[in-house]
């Protein structure tokens, strides 16, 4: 009879090896198992749970799962070396997932159905082939304006959120957020660094208000009129939009969306991905969920679930936000998934120069 250790860990910010550890006192069944597979994911998204029984359903694999955020579950492999129970590892940020494969936190695996079903830019491949990390969905980053402060024709790109017509108008949350490190990752590939710290400048100089909150609250701010213009991830947007509360349809009345950079680079989209972990003691029971996760029935859960992009080949579905903010579809940036993390520290320098904070 297979044993299994229940457990659950609840999401934490964590700091120090030693706070962690302790904080993530419940702890995984370490040998390999025949129908186990143990998941650390920073996928922090309620609706994903069918996702997860799914696929203990269909294949009779029992999941246990370490809920944790990016940097604590790479914090925590490193902690943990060779004796790390995780097999799967679930990340929402293509940076980190970056981070995670030059520190040596994953293993590189060889599928024909991930190679069918996931665009090649959306691929890691390690020098000595295979794939080390995929993205599963995306999410694109875009502007919400306040169509009472801002026309459309001074946010439709990046660039011109740091044009001096934009002063005192920008709300956007920490500049260090993955998602924002992402963004600024992506446009120091497009412009290169010179352009782009002087593009972190004007963002800096344009700014309504110090940089506070997470993607929602900027989306408030917008709706208040305390700012013209903010950064959002797509499904914060899509979740007001959807919302049956009163006051969030009031607020969502207020603002106005826009993909920006359609007429020239495509909008940056960042993903959330998966890649089996380094010392994975159920390798082909990793593989498989992985596989399951590029499936139809997966992809169609992340679109109308959470409301993120699905990323295999000919997979649709019928999200209304997604449909309404977009018209059906959009252009999106085309860089290898591992450009973005590549400049993640050039960009942190550039940030502590001009004083994004
Ligand atoms: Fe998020």
């Amino acid at each position: 009879m297979v044993m299994l250790h229940p457990f659950y860990c609840v999401k934490h910010h964590l700091l120090a090896f030693s706070v962690l550890l302790s904080i993530f006192g419940c702890h995984l069944v370490s040998h390999a198992q025949d129908k186990a597979l143990n998941i650390y994911s920073a996928r922090h998204y309620p609706t994903d749970e069918a996702l997860y029984s799914d696929f203990t359903k269909s294949t009779g694999i029992q999941i246990n799962r370490v809920d944790a955020d990016d940097a604590g579950i790479l914090a925590r492999l490193k902690a943990e070396g060779s004796s790390s129970p995780a097999d799967v590892i679930l990340l929402v940020d293509a940076a980190r997932l970056w981070r995670g494969e030059i520190d040596g936190l994953f293993q590189p695996i060889q599928s024909k159905v991930l190679e069918a079903a996931i665009p090649p830019q959306l691929r890691a491949k390690p020098s000595d082939g295979g794939i080390a990390w995929f993205g599963l969905s995306t999410r694109a980053r875009v502007v919400v304006y306040n169509p009472s402060k801002v026309k459309k024709e001074a946010v439709d790109t990046y660039e011109k959120l740091a044009d001096p017509v934009n002063k005192g108008k920008l709300c956007v949350r920490s500049g260090s957020h993955p998602y924002n490190l992402s963004l600024f990752g992506s446009m120091t590939e497009h412009l290169g660094p010179a352009k782009t710290e002087i593009w972190l400048k004007g963002l800096v100089s344009n700014m309504a208000r110090s940089p506070k909150g997470g993607d929602t609250d900027q989306i408030k701010g917008v709706a208040s009129g305390e700012c013209g213009m903010a950064l959002t991830n797509t499904y914060y947007l899509a979740r007001l939009m959807r919302s049956e509360s009163a006051d969030d349809k009031v607020l969502v009345a207020k603002i106005t969306v826009v993909f920006p950079n359609q007429s020239t680079t495509g909008t940056h989209v960042n993903v959330a991905g998966g890649a089996v972990a380094r010392y994975a003691k159920n390798k082909n029971n990793a593989v498989l969920f992985l596989e399951y996760l590029a499936s139809p029935a997966a992809q169609n859960h992340f679109a109308n679930g959470n409301n993120e992009w699905p990323v295999s080949k000919g997979v649709r579905f019928d999200n209304p936000a997604l449909q309404a903010m977009t018209g059906g579809t959009f252009k999106s940036e085309v860089l290898p998934i591992s450009a973005v993390g590549v400049n993640q520290i050039k960009a942190q320098q550039m940030l502590d120069r001009v004083g994004f904070r």
